[in-house]
């Protein structure tokens, strides 16, 4: 469907995006601040792929090829070829925007810059483009090689065909997509605010331990991960700003309010997966659990 990508920001989910793109054969263009954020991130990718070949999923000379496909950036006019843009920055609507901005004079006129972002609206994101008709929503979940769901968003001035292009283009990589409304949080992260939430005020309350909560909703409500053990996947200082987010859309509403446990941990450098320490701890390389909880 389209040869080039640009994927914006190589963290945990423009790492993964990258690599869902770079499956399918497309030459994704990885841009980041600097070398060291992407070198991590093609690291991360070969540590994925490299399980998969263990499990024997993919053969060595097909990671190879995978591999060739993602060329690490830090010029972002060198990503002037992109033909379909992917933003996967920090969840900050200025810092997204401004990416935006100046990606829409890198590449071509036309071309679909579609945000990763969680929870800020995407049609604030476009207001000040040239083209805010071209932005759209399309959040993949974690981890993005995994997960099947993309969300694709549509923003007040987001046009019929930037929608039915990001539609094709997510079932291209292999995603099924719902369309959803340009709302706090969208759909999936509104129903799992309270999960955290709560979760945190348990523990806050000290009713029961971070393990005691998540054994509970593994064990006996059949959830796949429990709620710390998922705040440390997807990051607890991306958790938090995507809290804040939807807390002050919603002007303040107590049902959404920030936990002081996770402005806390976010001070202490305390953000799960991507730092080996959250509310468990991981061993570096693997990122499996390398202990009982850190906290009770
Ligand atoms: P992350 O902190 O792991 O990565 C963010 C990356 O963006 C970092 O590598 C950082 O260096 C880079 N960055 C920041 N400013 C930049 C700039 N101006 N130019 C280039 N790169 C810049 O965050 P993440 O978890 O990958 O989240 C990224 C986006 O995806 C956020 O909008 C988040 O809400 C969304 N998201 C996250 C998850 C999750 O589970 N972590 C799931 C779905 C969506």
């Amino acid at each position: 469907m389209f040869k080039y990508i640009a994927v914006i920001g190589a963290g945990t989910m423009g790492a993964g995006i990258a690599q869902v793109v770079a499956q399918m054969k497309c030459d994704v263009y990885l841009y980041d601040v600097n070398d060291t954020l992407l070198r991590r991130a093609v690291e991360r990718i070969k540590a994925d792929l490299k399980r998969a070949v263990q499990k024997g999923l993919m053969t060595p000379e097909e990671v190879l090829a995978v591999l060739d496909h993602i060329r690490p950036k830090t010029h972002l006019p060198d990503m002037s070829p992109a033909e379909f843009v992917i933003e996967a920055v920090t969840e900050d609507l200025r810092v997204k925007r401004d990416m935006l901005r100046r990606m829409e004079e890198v590449v071509k006129q036309g071309v679909v810059l579609a945000t990763n972002t969680s929870s800020i609206p995407v049609t604030a994101i476009a207001a000040g483009l040239k083209q805010p008709s071209k932005v759209v929503g399309m959040h993949f979940f974690n981890p993005a090689p995994i997960m099947k769901l993309v969300e694709v968003v549509r923003g007040d001035r987001t046009s019929d065909d930037t929608l039915k292009t990001t539609v094709d283009f997510a079932s291209f990589l292999g995603k099924t997509s719902v369309t959803v409304k340009d709302t706090p949080g969208f759909i999936v992260n509104r129903v799992a605010r309270p999960y955290y939430g709560e979760a945190l005020r348990i523990v806050g309350e000290n009713l029961a331990t971070v393990d005691q909560v998540d054994r509970i909703a593994r064990e006996v409500a059949g959830f796949a991960m429990g709620p710390f053990e998922l705040m440390d996947l997807i990051g607890i200082d991306v958790n938090l700003s995507v809290t804040q987010s939807m807390y002050d859309q919603f002007g303040g509403e107590p049902r959404y309010r920030p936990h002081p446990i996770q402005k806390r941990m976010v001070d202490a450098g305390k953000l799960g997966r991507k730092t080996n320490e959250g509310f468990y701890r991981y061993d570096e390389f693997s990122k499996k659990r390398i202990d009982e909880p850190g906290r009770s």
